[in-house]
């Protein structure tokens, strides 16, 4: 059998740079157009951008790789099927692909507080009507075109830390940008770091958080599900619904991107798509400082450690213990440190169920009755410290 030919020419790809715009590089070094190449040297039939960056037939790409030596798997992940199962779980929509996706999570309200939709033909982050997007500053650089700039992942070059932008044309010919004056509004701090840890997914395949490293695929799924959380319907929010209002205060948008009706995130205009990335944004930034309840079993990935004397589960050591040479603390102050100290855990207990496990724990020490467990729970009860949440999260009951 003869091998398959090489092609000579074929410029390397990009980083996450989509098939459709690298099928297009290679056949312009060749001075035809991508559906020229297609049918010339392939033999196979023209194949839309749309239809080229979703889910190409498998033989066309294992062709591509013969053809310019590059790594099936490289060709794979210039597609959406390339990021099968960890953007989706699979490009086949399901009955229960929403539930599946969104609700495998929770972040901001309890699991048992929201309403489990079945869009029909629902895959996440892909919406029917293909949206052009990039960054100004890249473009002029090259007509190269990356696959993430199609879903409404993110809305900022991490690079340039510019918004994306909505254009129409093919970049290499012609190109007119379509960005309304009010998706030019200047780019918040937090929407660019939560951006930057989306491409840090795409990149490395894990996000650092501030507890610990998380999986790419954890990442997705647990920003689809803020975005999920922060367009339920008012009704479902309950005693958070003031916390949630200051997160759409926070960033200065309408309260549920201005939403009367229920509708899945992809459909949404990318307008109201952006103004949902920038309350998430705002809502993970809260969250981190301690200044927004989240009651979602996830919610802890996204708190800062908690600080030494709590992690560690064990009193602090005698104060003489340390640095000799410092002066000794009066008993004054070092009860204001005591009191300090624990005013700062019981407001991280009231929204942290790891926190209030530690402080549970270290009163229950000196516990040796059940009446005395009993008071200690009341005592936890009447500071509004949640000791429910943790039970419902590790799925026993540890204060038992
Ligand atoms: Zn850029």
């Amino acid at each position: 059998m003869r091998p398959p030919e090489r092609w000579p020419l074929h410029p390397a790809p990009a980083a996450t740079e989509s098939l459709s715009s690298w099928l297009r590089r290679t056949a312009s070094s060749y001075g035809m157009y991508s559906h020229q190449l297609l049918e010339h040297a392939l033999g196979h039939r023209e194949l839309s951008d749309a239809e080229l960056d979703l889910n190409p037939p498998r033989y066309l790409l294992d062709e591509l790789a013969k053809r310019t030596g590059l790594d099936q798997h490289r060709v794979q992940a210039m597609t959406m099927a390339g990021w099968v199962p960890w953007l989706f779980d699979s490009l086949t929509p399901a009955p229960d692909a929403y539930e599946t996706y969104v609700h495998q999570f929770s972040v901001l309200l309890p699991p048992t507080r929201r309403q489990i939709y079945t869009p029909r033909k629902w895959l996440p982050w892909l919406a029917e009507t293909r949206v052009l997007r990039g960054c100004r500053e890249c473009l002029k650089s090259g007509p190269t075109i990356l696959l993430f700039w199609q879903l409404p992942l993110m809305a900022s070059c991490p690079v340039h830390r510019h918004r994306l932008e909505t254009y129409e044309g093919h970049p290499a010919d012609y190109i007119k940008w379509t960005t309304s004056a009010e998706d030019q509004r200047e780019l918040p701090d937090s929407l660019f770091l939560m951006d930057r840890c989306t491409w840090q997914a795409i990149a490395t395949g894990s996000v650092d958080l501030p507890r610990r490293s998380v999986h790419a695929g954890v990442w997705f799924r647990l920003l689809r599900t803020l975005l999920d959380e922060l367009s339920a319907p008012q009704g479902r929010y309950g005693r958070q619904l003031e916390d949630v209002r200051r997160v759409w205060d926070h960033c200065g948008n309408p309260f549920r991107a201005g939403l009367h009706t229920w509708q899945p995130f992809e459909t949404l205009h990318w307008t109201r798509q952006q103004q949902l990335l920038e309350a998430a944004a705002a809502a993970m930034e809260m969250i981190e400082a301690g200044s927004l309840t989240a009651l979602g079993t996830s919610a802890h990935l996204l708190r800062p450690e908690p600080k030494a004397p709590i992690s560690s589960g064990t009193p602090p050591g005698p104060p003489t213990a340390r640095a000799g040479a410092q002066k000794q603390p009066t008993l004054d102050e070092l009860w204001n440190t005591v009191t300090t100290t624990l005013d700062a855990c019981i407001t991280a207990a009231k929204t942290d169920p790891m926190v209030a496990k530690h402080l549970f724990d270290f009163a229950h020490y000196g516990c040796r009755s059940e009446e005395s467990v009993r008071a200690l729970k009341d005592a936890f009860a009447e500071l509004q410290i949640p000791l429910d949440s943790l039970s419902q999260t590790k799925g026993k009951k540890p204060f038992a």
